[in-house]
């Protein structure tokens, strides 16, 4: 099992992307207390969130993706948002000279706080840039932490370019890799596709195994769009089963269109809805402790109380960064444009942009343009409007800024209010939370369900 700090420090990274991690820990708010879904034999694990400031460059932690070849990837996945990025840069060879390396590198980690500092890489596709290039960021990464650092190197891939030699270096380094992976291969290659369209799905799976043969840990990370919204039980059950993989981040995909509307690939809210209800009800019957869904452990954190650890349901943004290969920092991954371009870190200092009045303000907005009906809404504390990038709906009222996604976050937070204030009772009363996988699993289909909603279980949490 991944040491809990890790754990939650990736999920906090890779959220504002393509990219993931579970949770086995968040941090209660003001009394930072450790939840652990884990067994009592993991306790040792607990407590490596960074806490404390020192030092005058020291601010409360923000986090990166970088992007060491810009938007370039090998592949030609239908929904990727961010293929279309290479207009921004016309001519230009996408790779991340050494000099921007180096000057991410200082500035970042000099600017974080003692404890574990994620050091993220996403594309594109990274893997692109090759094995010494992520060799000599490792050495550098080591070479300007300070004493009471621990760094932990986190990267996303398609996983198609894996090799002996990355596994290994990994592996040497104690990389935390996700890979994305759709679901089964008829739902897989539906959109993931490669430059001539075709399959990808058995390239994905070698590198996949390379990294498992060498220890490497791994998450996957599975989008929801039209084309496997359906099946959320062949999905997890293969990432689960079939992968042996124990973490799995979901992210729903959302194409909004020139004519105003979303693409055909776009996930239909209800089915996005639906997808994580069936999930949820499987998970939470079988695998809490186990396995780690992040939007679960979210959730959980939300239940609990505490800031949670994903961007998208927190009240405001701005502490989750992109980074180009030319040194360009934006405000967010969703939002790499030039009316988002904070600045270039080899001319400005990364601290100053990340706590500029344009980022702040950046980051107020998703509050600040919250409508009256999320407001108002019960699942406020969990969903807080979501991501400002799917806000592209309109409420019954006719007010502007509703997520496109509502209907799918209304009906799974509410169906898992039962569960989460269960498992939210069990963490505060010095529990784990793992013990709700007994009490479900043991409730006869005829039996009204555990959660309390005083349904049969069938109908309920035991479908
Ligand atoms: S816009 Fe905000 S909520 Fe959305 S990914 Fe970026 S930081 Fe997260
Ligand atoms: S469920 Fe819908 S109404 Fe409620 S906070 Fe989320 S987006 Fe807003």
């Amino acid at each position: 099992m991944a040491h809990v700090g890790q754990v939650l420090s990736v999920w906090l990274t890779m959220v504002a992307a393509c990219t993931p991690r579970s949770s086995v820990q968040a941090v209660n708010e003001p009394e930072r207390i450790p939840v652990v879904l884990s067994r009592p034999g993991d306790r040792s694990a607990v407590g490596a969130v960074p806490t404390t400031a020192s030092g005058p460059l020291m601010r409360k932690p923000f986090h990166v993706l970088a992007k060491p070849t810009g938007p370039i990837c090998n592949l030609d996945c239908e929904y990727c948002f961010f293929l279309s990025k290479e207009d921004l840069y016309p001519g230009d060879r996408f790779r991340m000279s050494d000099g921007v390396l180096e000057a991410y590198l200082r500035q970042y980690i000099g600017s974080q706080p003692d404890g574990e500092v994620v050091v993220a890489w996403q594309g594109g596709e990274p893997t692109l840039m090759g094995v010494d290039f992520f060799a000599r960021a490792v050495a550098l990464a080591d070479e300007v932490k300070r004493p009471r650092q621990v760094l932990v190197h986190t990267i996303q891939t398609n996983g198609t370019l894996i090799t002996d030699e990355w596994a290994d270096l990994f592996a040497r380094h104690k990389f935390l890799v996700g890979i994305s992976i759709d679901g089964p291969a008829p739902l897989h290659d539906r959109y993931r596709v490669d430059k001539r369209g075709g399959p990808t799905y058995e390239k994905v799976i070698r590198g996949l195994r390379i990294l498992q043969a060498h220890q490497v840990e791994v998450n996957v990370l599975t989008t929801v769009h039209a084309g496997n919204q359906d099946h959320p039980l062949d999905v997890y059950r293969h990432v689960r089963d079939d992968l042996g993989v124990a973490f799995l981040q979901l992210i729903p995909i959302v194409e909004p269109t020139e004519e105003g509307g979303v693409s055909e690939r776009t996930v239909d809210p209800a089915a996005w809805g639906q997808f994580l209800i069936a999930v949820f009800d499987e998970w939470v019957r079988h695998d809490v402790g186990s396995t780690f869904v992040q939007m679960f452990d979210a959730a959980l954190a939300s239940w609990c109380g505490m800031q949670s650890p994903l961007c998208i349901f927190r009240e405001t943004c701005g502490d989750a960064l992109a980074l180009g290969h030319s040194g360009d920092l934006h405000s967010c991954d969703h939002f790499v444009d030039a009316a988002h371009l904070l600045g270039n870190i080899t001319t400005d200092s990364m601290i100053e942009l990340v706590n500029s009045p344009a980022q702040r303000a950046f980051g107020q907005a998703k509050s600040n343009t919250l409508p009256v009906m999320c407001q108002e809404c019960s699942v406020r504390f969990a969903c807080q409007g979501e991501c400002p990038k799917n806000r592209i709906a309109t409420t019954p009222g006719g007010e502007a800024g509703l997520n496109h996604l509502c209907a799918g976050y209304l009906a799974f937070f509410t169906h898992i209010d039962g569960p989460m204030r269960i498992m939210a009772d069990l963490v505060r009363s010095g529990r784990f939370a793992d013990e709700i996988t007994g009490i479900f699993a043991a409730a006869g289909r005829n039996e009204p369900c555990p959660c309390g909603s005083g349904r049969k279980a069938k109908v309920c949490h035991g479908r």
